[in-house]
């Protein structure tokens, strides 16, 4: 049939007619099963302690799932790597999106590879990348040199769910990678909302990008973001930019000596680099390398790592307590009940509260 875009008057795409399309299904595969079975948590683990790339894979793929089942195997398999984890860097990067994020993980990777002579893998946390479709974290193609490195892995942030179930299940991807051998751990965030405090929780050291030139360089970024960082990397000082770089640099050494003393007592560092054009990377690394070396000889990396796995104990918790109160379908309807009540004055908030609360009780003590 003739396609009225054809006519030459038309001045959108050209569209040929069309052929005749194959069979939906093929008839080859009929006779093979849909989908590989999956393997049982002892399979997993075995081929994770080997540093299996597939196992790793598919299990980091049942921690994301949201079905039960996969969840029970998942956690099975993470309790079974957990005497094989914890001996690696786990290491915070976030910054504005923009700040070169991508880019320097490319050129960092391939230096601490380089330097430690071990793997790297490189998660993230975006809870908003599938609603915004913005980027999304740890994307592969993002990472141009270290996608194709044999001692990278890189898995883009789980997309699906409220912010501390994203982060919890980067959490537990950390302890798949660190039994499959991966002795470096890059987690990535975007630095404009809440995800810095979910990434702080769970990395080791914290590393700020940030950019100059943009007038507003103190501004620009929470004070919350600022106290967090172990170090502060001014990214893009070449060409024309050096110079505001290294302004923004006195600008935030400043700044850092206001706050109050950092409980590990390392007092952060703000250098400049570019990592577009690979400079400073060294003495960005020499610094991390420094944080390690002082936070271990003062007992604060393992006591940090204490007070993390606690903090997870509880917030898992409470989320799912949370989650258990707030998906009941009852409790659903009450609380919407006792909102139009507030709402229209006719019920005090704690009136309304007490009300919803002593429903879920009363029925969670039969
Ligand atoms: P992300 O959004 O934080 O991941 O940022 P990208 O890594 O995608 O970088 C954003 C833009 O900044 C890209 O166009 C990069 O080419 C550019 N860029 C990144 N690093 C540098 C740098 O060191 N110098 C310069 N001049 N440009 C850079």
């Amino acid at each position: 049939m003739e396609h009225p875009e054809n006519d030459s008057k038309y001045l959108g795409l050209n569209v040929n007619s069309g052929v005749a399309q194959p069979p939906s299904v093929n008839p080859y595969l009929a006779s093979r099963p849909r989908r590989k079975p999956i393997p049982t948590a002892g399979e997993l683990v075995e081929g994770i302690l080997k540093g299996d790339i597939t196992a790793l894979s598919r299990a980091v793929t049942l921690v994301e799932s949201m079905a039960p089942d996969h969840y029970a195997l998942a956690q099975e398999v993470i309790e079974k790597c957990l005497p094989s984890s914890g001996h690696s860097r786990r290491i915070g990067i976030t910054g504005v999106p923009g700040a070169g994020k991508s880019t320097s993980i490319d050129v960092f990777g391939l230096e601490v590879i380089r330097r430690t002579g071990g793997k790297l893998a490189v998660l993230a946390i975006d809870p908003s990348s599938e609603r915004t479709k913005g980027s999304i974290l740890g994307d592969k193609t993002r990472m141009e040199k270290l996608s194709t490195h044999p001692g990278a892995f890189i898995r883009p942030s789980p997309s699906a769910g409220s912010l501390g179930g994203v982060a919890r299940k980067t959490r537990e991807t950390i302890v798949l990678c660190e039994a499959a051998g991966y002795d470096n751990i890059f987690v990535e965030t975007v630095g404009v909302g809440q995800s810095e405090t979910a990434v702080h929780s769970m990395v080791d050291f914290f590393l700020l990008i940030q950019l100059a030139g943009t007038g507003d360089e103190l501004q620009g970024i929470k004070r919350g973001i600022m106290e967090m960082a172990d170090g502060i990397v001014i990214n893009k000082a070449d060409g024309d930019n050096i110079g505001p770089a290294q302004l923004a640099q006195a600008q935030f050494r400043s700044a850092l000596h206001l706050f109050p003393p950092t409980a590990s007592g390392w007092q952060p560092e703000v250098l400049t680099y570019s990592g577009y054009y690979e400079l400073g990377i060294t003495e960005v690394w020499d610094m991390i390398d420094r944080y390690f070396e002082f936070v271990k000889a003062n007992g604060y990396f393992e006591r940090k790592r204490q007070e993390q796995a606690r903090w997870w104990m509880f917030e898992t918790i409470n989320e799912q307590l949370r989650k258990n109160f707030y998906e009941d379908p009852e409790i659903e309807r009450l609380l919407a009940r006792n909102e139009r009540e507030v709402l229209a004055n006719r019920r005090s908030s704690f009136a309304a509260a007490a009300d919803v609360l002593n429903h879920y009780f009363a029925n969670f003590k039969k």
